[in-house]
Order: C-alpha cells, then sequence, then structure tokens
C-alpha cells in the first residue's frame, strides 16, 4: 500500500495548503495520508474534508516536538488521533506556546552575527496564528540572499552549534507518548536516522521509548539514507516496533522526495497502519 504518514501543510512549516497537500498526494498515487503537523492540529479539519472529497483515506496525525536528555531534540508522530482530545490538545498548546520566545532568542542570536530582522522576517512565512519554526526563519536568510536554499541556511545558522542555534524545553517522551495514547493514537518515532546520537544512544531512545509504550518508529522516512532506512528495518524487528513509511514533505523545492514517493517497506516488518485501517 502507498501509504504516507508524515507530511506538513502551512499550519507548521509545510508550504501548501492543507487541501493542495491532499490533492497532491492524491495525484502522486497515495492510498493512505497522514498529516502530522508540528506540534498543531488545526489543519486536519481542512485536510479531513479535502481528503474525503476526493476519496484519499486520511488519518489524522501529529508531529510533536520532545527534548531527550541534555540537548537533543526528538520528534514523535501520533496517528490517527482524535483531535478533539483535551490532554492532547492542552498539551501540544502549551508546547507552541513555547515557540514564540524561543523565536525571539533565535533573531537575537542571529542579530549578533549581523542578520538582522529575523523575528518579523520569518513571521512573514509562519501562519496565522503563527506556528514559528526554523524554516521560516531559514525562508527569510534565503530572501535577504545570504545563500541560495534553505539547507544550507540550517548548515550556516540553525543547526545544532551553529549561532541562531538555541537550545529550548519540549515536551518530555513521557508526555508526547500520553497525549497521543489518550487520544487513541499510536506514537512513533519520527526519522531515527536524522538525529545526531551514537548508535548507543538511539539505542537507550528505543529502549524508553518501548518501555512507555511508544508503538512504531519511521522505518522508511524521506529524510534518512538508504542505509539507515535499512538499519532502522533490523532495529525495528530486534525492538518489535511497527513500521512506519513517511515522506516528510513540507512542500515542492523545499522537500527530498515527493509526497508518496518512498520505496515499499523491506520485508518482515508489520506496517503500523495495519493497526490503523
Ligand atoms: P523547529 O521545530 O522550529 O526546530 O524546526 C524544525 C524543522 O526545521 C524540521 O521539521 C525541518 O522542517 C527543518 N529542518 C531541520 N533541519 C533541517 C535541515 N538540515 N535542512 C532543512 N530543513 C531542516
Ligand atoms: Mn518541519
Ligand atoms: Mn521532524
Ligand atoms: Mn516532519
Amino acid at each position: 500500500m502507498n501509504a504516507d504518514l508524515h507530511s506538513h501543510s502551512t499550519a507548521s512549516d509545510g508550504l501548501l495548503l492543507p487541501a493542495d497537500l491532499v490533492r497532491r498526494a492524491k495525484a502522486n498515487g497515495v492510498e493512505l495520508l497522514a498529516l502530522t503537523d508540528h506540534d498543531e492540529i488545526r489543519g486536519l479539519p481542512e485536510a479531513r474534508a479535502a481528503a474525503a472529497a476526493c476519496g484519499l483515506p486520511f488519518l489524522n496525525g501529529v508531529e510533536i516536538s520532545v527534548s531527550w536528555g541534555d540537548d537533543l531534540t526528538l520528534h514523535i508522530v501520533g496517528l490517527g488521533i482524535d483531535d478533539t482530545c483535551s490532554e492532547l490538545v492542552a498539551g501540544l498548546a502549551r508546547v507552541r506556546d513555547g515557540r514564540d520566545g524561543r523565536a525571539q532568542r533565535m533573531a537575537g542570536e542571529l542579530d549578533k552575527v549581523g542578520i538582522h530582522g529575523a523575528y518579523p522576517g520569518a513571521l512573514k512565512y509562519a501562519g496565522n496564528p503563527a506556528l514559528i519554526s526554523r524554516s521560516h526563519f531559514a525562508r527569510y536568510i534565503v530572501e535577504i540572499g545570504l545563500v541560495k536554499d534553505t539547507k544550507s541556511v540550517f548548515d550556516h545558522w540553525l543547526a545544532k552549534g551553529k549561532p541562531g542555534y538555541v537550545a529550548h524545553p519540549w515536551a518530555t517522551m513521557d508526555e508526547a507518548v500520553d497525549w497521543v495514547h489518550k487520544a487513541g493514537g499510536l506514537a512513533v518515532i519520527a526519522h531515527p536516522g536524522r538525529y545526531r546520537a551514537s548508535r548507543r544512544e538511539l539505542r537507550r531512545i528505543f529502549t524508553a521509548f518501548k518501555a512507555l509504550g511508544g508503538d512504531a518508529i519511521e522505518v522508511l522516512s524521506g529524510t534518512q539514507s538508504d542505509a539507515d532506512n535499512r538499519e532502522l528495518a533490523k532495529m525495528a524487528r530486534e525492538f518489535g516496533f511497527l513500521a512506519s513509511r513517511a515522506s516528510d514533505f513540507h512542500g515542492p523545492g523545499e522537500s527530498w522526495i515527493d509526497i508518496g514517493k518512498m520505496p515499499p517497506l523491506p520485508e518482515g516488518l508489520t506496517p503500523v497502519w495495519s493497526k490503523l485501517v
């Protein structure tokens, strides 16, 4: 099945409106789609309606920002969530609330290295109500001509250890898994190959996630290398995680892979969607 269970709209840092994202997924042959905006669920009603209108099976989703250890940020995707669940709604609101102060601190750091006006500049690219993310800063820095693409902005200014990066306390792993489960969904570790974690640290993350009742990992992510994908297939089997398949599409020209264009899941894995549809 061409399931694509990780994507973004203008409700967070994607470039397409929820309905346009759904139509692109349908046109690309997606057979089951989840919209998973960062810490945000307000795009879901529009996406659901568009999916129903074009006959595309759809799952409510969210990608929750989580702090792990000293200064590692993990992303936990919730799939098949009830987007009216009060614990989930309140938890996400708290996580979103932290973003504005963080953005102002980021702008302060960027100012020190000669990039001025980054807060209002980034805000222009965020939606309304604004969910401001590093992607919006990246678009502003491309706009003012310092580098030609957003990936280069991360390399120079926004990745951990670069001048515009600020540490930030997100949700805990425990909270994120709990909110997703209270909302009746399955919890999935997003793009495990992307974290700057040693093999040992990744095993610690998986062990903690499993102990909390975490359900699945993204074995296939559009943001991971083929080697990562193969390694994660092994780890999913070893830890007994369900397997997800996820482009992490953000928009034309700003993503590693287009929506619905992932390879099939490797053999010997249980697809997470087998528990969701
Ligand atoms: P934030 O939640 O504000 O920290 O922003 C995280 C988002 O920034 C991710 O979801 C990606 O969309 C984007 N991002 C992170 N690292 C990179 C990178 N190296 N290149 C391009 N986009 C990135
Ligand atoms: Mn993003
Ligand atoms: Mn992510
Ligand atoms: Mn994502």
